[in-house]
């Protein structure tokens, strides 16, 4: 069932109003279901001794929202420059922030290590050396390659430019020790949107197996495993929600058997984004045009500049038409923006009711990987964002492009060379 459905009735009356005031197109999340998500991920794991999430900022990167998951003791997952700064804007000490890049530049590194610094994640062992110093604790990005077979949408790891192989594991580790490394953890990230909660025991299962292997030819002190992100939610109708409580149970007894057969465990961790932001999230636009040529185009006033999955991935995002939820679907039709790209669409061939224009249009699921996955091609410019809060009220959580702001890299010194 896309969108939850205490977020579509908590919607359905306010929608209105809030469109008046705010004018669309806009992206508003719901702070009390992303709180109940927290929750269930934290009771879910209550098992474990040491149970972490680091919320992967690129998912929904606005602080309002980040401001709750960390009130819900959870860290960030940064994989860039930009999202360390803005985790370290929120207050986050060392332990708070996994760094996870991949093609690491020193530049890079140098954030990463300023302020509170962060739990690094290196991405492959050439770039010990490139290291102005050895953190106390360090983590490794692991590819099985051939060993696993991720799932459709992350692809194969033998093709994946992520992590390091299964071959260079115990010299990267053995490298870093001799280096001064004290504490260490070991990362992976094999699936996207995986609906099936096995794939995500299968990587505690292969992540616990290798450090049990490093651990007994290496004096390296396990700290935490990272099983990565990738939980996947239910974008169509048909799709089942992701078994949580499952997956946690599974998990909780693998460490259960590691612990009595060691008598230590590791931490865990995860970094989950679109599990915990996108059921949360909804993208409103107004039906602004009708046009009718060889198929029937319903135009709203939201372009994939607001929403690129389903141009970019042909991705499925349910939608309703606000006040409609029980009329019939009479029409079959194209849900349209209007940049210059025949992608821009939001529904292809979609059975919906009869729309009229100034209908307000809800698309589903755009909590994780919506807006901040917007851009400025064509001159479009990025929606606003509101966020609906516990206590019933709208905020704006980040207001929308203007023209100005796409102008402004365009105001800077002269500077030119004749080289
Ligand atoms: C994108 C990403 C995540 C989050 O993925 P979701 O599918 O949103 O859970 C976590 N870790 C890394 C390294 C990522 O690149």
């Amino acid at each position: 069932m896309p969108m939850s459905p205490d977020f579509q009735h908590r919607l359905s009356t306010i929608l209105p109003r809030i469109a008046e005031h705010y004018g669309t197109p806009f992206h508003i999340y719901d702070e009390a279901g992303i709180r109940e998500t927290c929750r269930q991920l934290i009771d879910a794991f209550s098992g474990i001794d040491h149970f972490k999430e680091f919320f992967a900022v690129k998912a929904l990167p606005n602080p309002s929202v980040m401001k709750i998951m960390k009130d819900m003791g959870f860290g960030f997952d940064c994989s860039s420059i930009t999202e360390l700064l803005l985790s370290r804007q929120l207050g986050c000490s060392t332990d708070d922030i996994m760094f996870t890049s991949n093609n690491t530049g020193v530049n890079e590194f140098r954030t990463a290590f300023a302020d509170a610094g962060c739990i690094l994640n290196l991405d492959d062992i050439s770039l010990i050396d490139k290291l102005d110093k050895m953190p106390e604790t360090i983590c490794f990005r692991y590819n099985p390659g051939p060993r696993r077979k991720g799932n459709d949408i992350i692809g194969n790891p033998v093709e994946s430019k992520y992590g390091v192989s299964h071959d260079q594991i115990l010299s990267a580790f053995s490298l870093a020790r001799s280096k001064g490394a004290k504490r260490f953890g070991l990362h992976t990230m094999l699936v996207s949107n995986e609906l099936n909660y096995e794939y995500m025991v299968e990587t505690a299962r292969m992540l616990l197996d290798i450090i049990e292997d490093i651990s007994s030819k290496l004096d390296v002190p396990f700290d935490f495993i990272n099983i990565g992100g990738g939980l996947g939610i239910p974008y169509t109708p048909d799709d089942k929600p992701f078994d949580l409580a499952s997956m946690a149970k599974e998990i909780s007894a693998l460490f259960e058997t590691f612990k009595s057969a060691h008598s230590w465990a590791p931490k865990l961790y995860l970094e989950s984004g679109r599990y915990m932001t996108g059921p949360h999230g909804v993208l409103v636009t107004t039906v602004i045009n009708h046009k009718d040529t060889y198929r029937r185009y319903v135009g709203v006033d939201a372009s994939m500049s607001c929403l690129m999955r389903p141009g970019m991935y042909g991705a499925y995002h349910h939608i309703h038409i606000h006040g409609k939820e029980q009329e019939p679907l009479r029409e079959k039709v194209d849900v349209a923006g209007s940049l210059c790209e025949n992608i821009d669409k939001f529904a292809v061939q979609r059975l919906l009711p009869r729309t009229c224009e100034g209908d307000l249009i809800i698309i589903h699921d755009t909590g994780a990987h919506g807006h901040a996955m917007g851009f400025n091609y064509n001159g479009h410019l990025r929606p606003k964002e509101l966020l609906l809060k516990e206590d019933g009220s709208i905020e704006l959580i980040r207001r929308e492009e203007t023209a100005s702001d796409y102008f402004s890299t365009l105001n800077f010194e002269p500077d030119a060379i004749h080289p």
